[in-house]
């Protein structure tokens, strides 16, 4: 995407390489990427590859190349999260030294739950742990761009929580917030599915003097039987023989009324259309859209 004036808005796209681009993935990016251009912003793609056991082999490859396919034009070159990790590393040591984070030795079934109790807190614990990050239960709130209104308190809600595994392996929540840091981003679009992620992200960039970029969760696209479509599910992978209706199906579960003979038209042309008449109104707090229209 081409800069067409002093707009500070940054976007980006973030997609963890654990499989192909499905519908559900493409619908996220149609709308990262359409926010941003309505901003004349910049819209970056970051593949975050911090979890290898998760990851399958080209996956990145396959999803650049269909972003290409469907026409996206990302600002600068393709960012991998990996590149990041001595800086990562640097935070959490950062943190460990300010007395904020610590080691912990619990195992899963040590915890029994979904909500850590803090109980290696204060035991100094030395060897090779997870490192969990301090947290506190005052309210964490922000206003979502459309699911309105979020907030939680963390420590009755999740607990200390992870910043760095016990294999070593950097944490989603620590990764991706010191990247949108470091790369600028100043507006997050992305599923709702990481909604209640957010307040872990808000209180990382707190505790670490990073300001607070706008976020704005899109519904998930379920199939028409009513479930999800995911990478871990095996949703299909988007076709890259008939990129144009598929485009415009997107434009469809989000909501936007394509005129029916768009997907005739180029490529070129149905990005024209999308950029002129993105409007997020009738996606207000909706949670999840259907796959066919
Ligand atoms: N990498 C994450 C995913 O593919 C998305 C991260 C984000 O957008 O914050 O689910």
């Amino acid at each position: 995407m081409i800069r067409t004036d002093q707009s500070d808005y940054v976007g980006r796209f973030a997609p963890s390489p654990t499989g192909p681009l499905h519908f559900g993935s493409l619908v996220a990016a149609v709308a990262s990427y359409l926010e941003a251009c309505q901003h004349d912003g910049q819209w970056l793609l970051r593949i975050e590859d911090i979890d290898p056991p998760r990851q399958v082999a080209g996956a990145d490859l396959a999803i650049i190349r269909a972003l290409e396919t469907y026409g996206f034009e990302w600002s600068g070159p393709v960012t991998y999260q990996s590149q990041n990790r001595a800086r990562h590393d640097d935070v959490i040591n950062t943190l460990i030294a300010d007395g904020l984070a610590y080691s912990c030795a619990c195992s899963r079934s040590d915890i029994g739950g979904p909500v850590y109790d803090g109980r290696c807190r204060n035991l100094q614990l030395s060897g090779k742990h997870a490192i969990r990050i301090l947290t506190g239960n005052e309210s964490i709130r922000f206003a979502d761009g459309l699911q309105g209104k979020y907030s939680q308190q963390l420590e009755s809600a999740v607990g200390d929580f992870v910043i760095r595994r016990r294999d070593g392996l950097i944490a989603y929540q620590l990764a991706v917030v010191v990247d949108d840091f470091d790369q600028g981003v100043t507006h997050v679009v992305r599923g709702v599915d990481l909604l209640d992620s957010t307040p872990r992200q808000i209180y990382l960039q707190k505790v670490l003097g990073m300001p607070t970029p706008a976020y704005l969760h899109t519904p998930l696209v379920l199939a028409d039987d009513q479930q999800k479509l995911s990478k871990m599910t095996g949703a299909e992978a988007i076709t890259f023989t008939a990129p144009r209706p598929t485009l415009v199906a997107a434009l469809r579960a989000l909501w936007q009324q394509p005129p029916p003979e768009l997907g005739d038209n180029d490529m070129h042309d149905i990005w024209s259309w999308a950029k002129e008449n993105w409007n997020t109104k009738s996606l207000k707090g909706k949670k999840s859209v259907l796959q066919g229209s």
